[in-house]
């Protein structure tokens, strides 16, 4: 088996995970040293467990060294079998980025699957499952990726406890994406999610927003989730142009007043609508690898983040591919050629 040495030391829980789904699709194993090395606490923490160890199930691969902590791994994939899997972080750990992990293998697999996800659905370092259901899966859908998801239980930090379900269909090739000419403001929409607190600070949340963005301030966008399986504020703004939907974030803190929850979020939104780019921050980050599997495209974001660089650089060692990327009026443009 090929097999390749990658440092993880540049970069996060990315790094590990991208390693596993390219390895699961190119069927070129690896091993990983320093993973997590810049973080406070480095290693494998009980997300990035169960993404090797999901990515482990669905490609049928052999692990050595996967246990909590773990600065280095070394991943052997097999080959992947499409099926009904069912994994749990067992605690507030991101489930929407278990779910990046293998989705790629999935579509890629000749059989529908179905997953099951247990874990943090709106963690504040992760993609939201609106932000997965809303802007990221859209994106692939029109690359060709037909794959749907339903939130049946909103897990927020520290409690958890959230379940995605997902359905992916086979998708023989991806088409590129380009993504350059943002179009035309379509909609801008705020809701706020509330779990065992006073509907009050959701209110606020939604009024700073309504008076510094021009969202509907209308109290049906304040939405309790019950069961409360734990304390819970997340507001989301969704930015529509075209059939393009960014969904932006903001989570409650003890010690921020929802005044500066909802001044945040509107200024991070903000940026983005001042701006010409076409794809947010977060999303141009998580786009490069469905983009290096489909072997081209483009689009332009306002920034380049480390995320987006040490992502590109780690691919370009699985795929026979080049990004690059150039400021371009105002923003930067990214491409991919194979
Ligand atoms: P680490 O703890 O090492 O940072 P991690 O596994 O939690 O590791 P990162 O490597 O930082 O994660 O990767 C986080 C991913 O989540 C990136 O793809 C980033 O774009 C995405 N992300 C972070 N915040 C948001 C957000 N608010 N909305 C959408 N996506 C987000």
């Amino acid at each position: 088996m090929d097999m390749i040495e990658l440092d993880g030391g540049q970069g996060g829980g990315q790094l590990l995970r991208s390693a596993l789904t390219l390895s699961l699709c190119t069927g070129i194993g690896f091993t990983l040293q320093n993973i997590r090395a810049i973080r406070r606490k480095p290693g494998l923490m009980r997300q990035h467990l169960t993404a090797v160890n999901a990515a482990a199930r669905v490609g049928n691969a052999c692990t050595h060294g996967a246990a909590l902590g773990a600065t280095s791994l070394r991943f052997e994939p097999g080959v992947v079998s499409a099926g009904d899997y069912h994994f749990a972080t067992g605690s507030a750990g991101s489930a929407t980025l278990v779910l990046q992990t293998v989705l790629p293998a999935l579509w890629r697999a000749p059989q529908p699957s179905r997953l099951r996800l247990e874990g943090g659905t709106h963690n504040p370092l992760a993609p939201s499952a609106d932000f997965i259901a809303d802007s990221y899966l859209p994106s692939l859908a029109r690359m060709g990726v037909q794959a749907s998801m339903q939130l049946l239980q909103h897990g927020f930090h520290p409690a958890g406890g959230g379940v995605i379900e997902v359905q992916v269909q086979p998708c023989a090739a991806l088409q590129a994406p380009q993504l350059e000419q943002r179009p035309a403001l379509h909609a801008l929409q705020a809701q706020v999610l509330m779990s065992g607190l006073s509907s009050s600070i959701g209110l606020r949340e939604l009024q700073v927003l309504a008076d510094t963005l021009g969202v509907d301030p209308h109290p049906r966008h304040v939405q309790s989730i019950r069961p409360a399986l734990g304390p819970g504020n997340v507001a989301l703004v969704r930015v529509q142009h075209g059939s393009h939907v960014e969904v932006f974030d903001g989570h409650g803190e003890r010690g921020v007043s929802a005044e500066q929850v909802g001044a945040r979020l509107s200024a991070r939104v903000q940026q983005y609508l001042q701006g010409n780019a076409y794809v947010g921050e977060y999303l141009s980050d998580q786009l490069l690898l469905p983009m290096a599997l489909a072997g081209g495209g483009a689009f332009t974001t306002h920034v380049i983040s480390d995320h987006l660089a040490s992502n590109a650089r780690l691919i370009e060692k699985f795929l026979p591919v080049e990004f690059d990327w150039q400021p371009h009026e105002g923003a930067w443009r990214v491409t991919v050629e194979a």
